[in-house]
């Protein structure tokens, strides 16, 4: 029988039939037909431990004998304030406070009207957002918004506010603290960046010193310096936060994919106590006006209470220093192959361009990439002709060839 199914991000006009799993386990997913296939991308960035780990599916399995639902307004449970104390303990010790929700792109949204409404409350009027060129935040509106413009969300132009950009930095970067500095200094509510590394732009790396200047220029300024920290959170860059690296502590944190260890949909935006007390009154006009039905959803907060207690007890750490090393490794050798070009990293994220005269991202390249990679049964799904590799952590060194091979294969073949 055919699907009814309409897939996100997917080109039904190229791609049929969709691949069906039944099942998975660490890096490797199982089709129907038998395949074992290597998820060289941890199901879109989020299974940082690998798929179906026990102490997170068991944590799962005791909860929905327990609760499975509860409305968030104005209730709690225990799984909720569990995630909410274990993020405050390990986040830095500035992000007093922990707003639930259920995607990247809604903590997001969240971030975004935490920061309007922290101007609007203290009767300040600053609105425009300053984002950096060729970001992905997601694709709710405002994420779209605040996100790289091009053939992604042109149809919905009409739905999408206008916000300020800075370009993307090269070199020291001198070109973007200028933009930033001048856009600041024109009053802006905030900054929203992912830090260290842009993901679904391109897989674009740029240092810790910049990131570090950038936040410096918003505090100078006073405008809120948002970090969204979606893809990079939960240990992608080395370290649990990449902000961390730069020594810098965001006005308010997005967090999601890696929260649950990537089983359960849920995120948090985190906020400095200020921006919580802004909304913190007696006034009906001021309280904070987001939620949604399954906002901190109690089976979902137990995965990431299961997530903590991985962080807290695993050398989770570890496991992604030898990830790196691997990834760097595969990155030297595949530097020597013919047609790859750019070969980068940051933490376990490793990237390469295939030389191509169009490798735009509307060229048939990554369709047909990606076509050799599943024949290969590795799942990646290259950005335009950026290929990269984000596995989970637990992948080991045979499948980390395997990933390698068919990268050189399908790159061979294109
Ligand atoms: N922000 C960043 C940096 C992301 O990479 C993503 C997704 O890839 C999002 C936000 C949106 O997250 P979600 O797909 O869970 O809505």
């Amino acid at each position: 029988m055919p699907s009814s199914v309409w897939h996100p991000f997917t080109q039904h006009g190229l791609q049929e039939p969709v691949p069906l799993v039944t099942h998975a386990q660490g890096a490797a997913l199982y089709t129907a037909d038998g395949r074992r296939v290597l998820d060289a991308i941890s199901s879109w960035w989020v299974t940082t431990h690998g798929h179906c780990h026990p102490r997170i599916m068991e944590a799962v399995r005791t909860q929905t004998e327990k609760l499975d639902q509860l409305i968030f307004a104005g209730w709690t449970h225990e799984p909720a304030e569990q995630v909410a104390a274990g993020l405050v303990e390990i986040m830095p010790r500035e992000l007093t406070r922990v707003f639930f929700s259920d995607s990247g792109s809604t903590c997001v949204e969240v971030a975004l009207k935490m920061a309007l409404g922290f101007w609007s409350n203290r009767g300040i009027d600053r609105q425009r957002i300053i984002v950096m060129e060729h970001s992905y935040h997601g694709d709710t509106i405002g994420a779209m918004s605040i996100g790289e413009r091009g053939v992604f969300n042109k149809p919905y132009e009409p739905l999408l506010f206008d916000v300020a950009t800075v370009p993307f930095p090269e070199g020291d970067g001198a070109a973007t603290l200028e933009a930033l500095e001048t856009h600041c200094r024109g009053g802006a509510a905030a900054f929203i960046v992912e830090p260290l590394l842009l993901g679904a732009g391109g897989m674009l790396v740029y240092s810790p010193d910049i990131l570090r200047a950038m936040a410096e220029i918003c505090r100078r300024h006073d405008v809120l310096f948002i970090a969204d920290e979606v893809m990079t959170g939960w240990g992608r860059t080395g370290t649990l936060l990449a902000c961390e690296q730069a020594g810098v502590v965001p006005d308010i944190l997005c967090l999601a994919k890696g929260l649950t260890g990537g089983s359960m949909p849920l995120a948090v935006t985190m906020a400095r106590e200020e921006i919580f007390m802004a909304h913190w009154s007696t006034d009906r006009a001021r309280m904070f006006y987001h939620s949604s039905s399954y906002t901190a959803n109690p089976i979902a907060c137990a995965a990431a209470v299961a997530n903590l207690a991985i962080w807290r007890e695993e050398p989770v750490l570890e496991r992604i220093a030898a990830l790196g090393a691997r990834q760097q490794a595969m990155l030297d050798r595949l530097a020597h192959v013919p047609g790859i070009v750019n070969p980068r990293r940051c933490g376990t994220v490793a990237a390469v361009d295939v030389e191509v005269t169009d490798g735009g991202y509307l060229s048939n390249l990554a369709p047909r990439l990606m076509a050799l990679f599943r024949e290969a049964d590795v799942l990646l799904r290259p950005l335009g002709n950026t290929i990269y590799v984000m596995p989970p952590y637990c992948l080991d060194d045979a499948d980390h060839a395997l990933i390698e091979a068919a990268i050189v294969r399908g790159v061979e073949t294109v």
